[in-house]
Parts: C-alpha cells; structure tokens; sequence
C-alpha cells in the first residue's frame, strides 16, 4: 500500500488526468449501458429510463467540454487587457446566475490597471472562481472581487461567504476530479490553476478568519505599464 501511495503521488497531471476521465466517463457509460439493455428487454417506465440515460449523457458532455478547453493549445495570445473591464464582463455573465442563488456580487476594482494575458482565457479563470463562489453558498450571501495593484504584481481577490475549506482539503482543491458536488467536474480549479500558471502567476487559496474563503489570483506586471 505505501508503495502504491508513493507511485500514485509521483503520477504525472496527465496521468492522473486520464485515470479520472476513464473513471468518471465508464460510470456514466456502464450506466447508460444497463438501462438500454433494459429497455431492449421490453421493460415499462420508459420515460424515467430515458431521463437518466440523457442525464448520464450530459455528463459525459460536460466533462468532455472541459477536457477539450484544456487540450486546446495555449496560443501565446496574450495581449494588454484593462483589468477592471475584463472583471466587469465576466460580472455581468455571472449576475444572473447569482440572482438565482440569491448571491450579490460587489466589486472594488482599480479602473486604470492593465494586466498582459490570454484574454477569453483569465476570463475563464475568474468564471470559474464566482461560480464556485455563488455555489459555496447555499442560502445566498456576497460575492466581493476585489483588485488591488502592487509593484510588480497585481492580485485579484474573490471571497465569498460559505462555510469555507477544510485545513485538510486546501491542498486538494487542485487535483483533477476533486469534487465535493453532487455535479461537479472537480476540473474548475484545475484548470484555472494551470491557466494562470502559464501566465507566470499563481492562484492562492486561504480559509478567511470570520467566515467563507479566498481565492487570490496574482499577476505579474510588465515594466512598460
Ligand atoms: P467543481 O466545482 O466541479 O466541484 P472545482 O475544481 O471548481 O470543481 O472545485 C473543486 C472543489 O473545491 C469543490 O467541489 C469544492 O469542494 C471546493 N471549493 C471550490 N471553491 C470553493 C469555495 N468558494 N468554497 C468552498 N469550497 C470550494
Ligand atoms: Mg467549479
């Protein structure tokens, strides 16, 4: 067993990566597999069968999608992007979202700073951090993206008021398919991780003192700015 432990530690991104897709598209399929042998057999309550074929189906979709943004190469298309704009778009595509779950989104944006990146990519970074944000919290609460700029760096902090992550979990969040939601990916912070790594920064993760948690995304600065 400690063996197996050292291997499994040792297991590249990819290769952990491929053991879960495998693991999370043949449960689904195995799934789909025994309902349709089922209805071949002739048996009633078709419709309720078909509604979960297709809501296995759909997972399948979803993960597949999210594996597709990752292979997509990274096209060095990084350019200078206004930050505050950027941060306000992806606001806007999340307020409704948030409306449902009874989640405000409150910003503290620096209007003037420019960041050099991957435009649609950041965006996808900061999509995924609110909509875990808004998910964390059950009975609604506030979103609080806040953007300060330092020398050589800017850091973009999303905090939200859920009940937070376990000391234990922190350094969980990352891995491929670490998911604690009835259906979710567990591939969100993966890949937002790996994106603002290409952009020689880091994302952070911190238990807040009060309540919920935070999700920091820090940035790098060219001199020219
Ligand atoms: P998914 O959202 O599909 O579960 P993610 O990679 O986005 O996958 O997140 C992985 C896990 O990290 C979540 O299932 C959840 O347990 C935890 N997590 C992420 N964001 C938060 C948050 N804001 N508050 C508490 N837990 C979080
Ligand atoms: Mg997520």
């Amino acid at each position: 067993a400690e063996e197996m432990m050292i291997r499994s530690e040792k297991m590249s991104v990819a290769g952990q990566l491929a053991a879960g897709v495998a693991h999370e598209i043949r449960n689904p399929l195995t799934s789909i597999k025994g309902f349709l042998q089922l209805l071949q057999a002739g048996i009633d309550r078709k419709e309720e069968y078909y509604k979960i074929m297709v809501d296995e189906i759909e997972k399948i979709e979803t993960i597949t999608s999210e594996l597709l943004f990752i292979s997509k190469p990274m096209t060095d298309d990084k350019k200078k992007e206004l930050l505050s704009e950027l941060l306000s778009d992806v606001i806007t595509l999340m307020k409704s979202q948030a409306k449902l779950k009874n989640v405000d989104i409150c910003m503290d944006l620096d209007e003037k700073q420019y960041i050099y990146c991957d435009r649609s990519q950041i965006k996808q970074v900061f999509i995924n951090l609110i909509k875990n944000a808004i998910e964390a919290m059950k009975d609604g609460g506030k979103v609080f993206v806040v953007a300060d700029t330092h020398k050589d760096f800017c850091q973009i902090d999303i905090i939200d008021e859920g009940p937070g992550i376990p000391e234990n979990l922190i350094h969980k969040l990352k891995e491929p398919f670490f998911t604690t939601k009835k259906d979710g990916t567990g591939l969100g912070l993966m890949i937002s991780n790996q994106i603002v790594e290409k952009h020689n920064g880091s994302l952070e993760i911190y238990r807040n003192k009060e309540k919920g948690s935070t999700f920091r995304v820090i940035i790098p600065l060219k001199r020219e700015y």
